[in-house]
């Protein structure tokens, strides 16, 4: 599993987290992004992100990334791209897993337990702050987010911004089902 985040601030502070998806979430889902230029970001993600952060909330990115394990582009060129979303966005965190069991690359082809629905990822913010998961919730457009979420123990809001509720097997259900970012904005505490 890799990360990305600002080592230089204090995250000892107790608070809940958005954990979010970043593909039909923060970006437009196009199924394999693999460079910055073809990253779209929604435009009103960055707003949303400073308001997660200002209701007292760590803006956390969670990502299946397994266009790393397939070939498709590389985890440095993953890196890149985290780099600017975290600039752009000014999230708090970027974790992602490259795995895929069926993939090509050898070293990313495993079974991992970061790759949602597994917690891998979740868990591992969990030691690098200080999250109040009660109150914290998980944000995504797939099943396998909604998965993750409840796996985890915490509420799911999915979003209907990429795969939405057309993709979601039936035997899935959310906490909540909010149109986009803006629309879950106001379902926070
Ligand atoms: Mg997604
Ligand atoms: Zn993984």
């Amino acid at each position: 599993m890799g990360l990305l985040y600002n080592m230089n601030e204090k995250h000892t502070v107790r608070r809940p987290a958005i954990f979010l998806d970043r593909d039909g979430v923060l970006t437009e889902e196009k199924s394999y992004v693999c460079s910055c230029e073809e990253m779209r970001i929604f435009p009103y993600a960055e707003e949303c992100i400073r308001k997660i952060k200002e209701k007292g909330y760590y803006a956390i990115v969670i990502t299946n990334q397994s266009g790393v394990a397939r070939g498709l582009f590389t985890e440095n060129c993953l890196m890149k791209m985290n780099d600017y979303l975290k600039q752009v966005l000014n999230v708090d965190a970027i974790y992602y897993c490259p795995h895929h069991i069926e993939g090509r690359v050898k070293k990313y082809a495993i079974v991992c337990n970061c790759r949602k629905p597994g917690t891998g990822m979740i868990e591992r913010a969990c030691r690098d702050f200080n999250i109040d998961m009660e109150k914290s919730f998980l944000a995504g457009d797939r099943a396998s987010d909604i998965k993750a979420g409840k796996n985890a123990g915490i509420r799911t809001v999915l979003l209907e911004s990429g795969y939405g509720t057309a993709g979601l097997e039936s035997n899935v259900v959310p906490d909540y089902i909010c149109y986009d970012l803006r629309d879950m904005i106001k379902i926070l505490d």
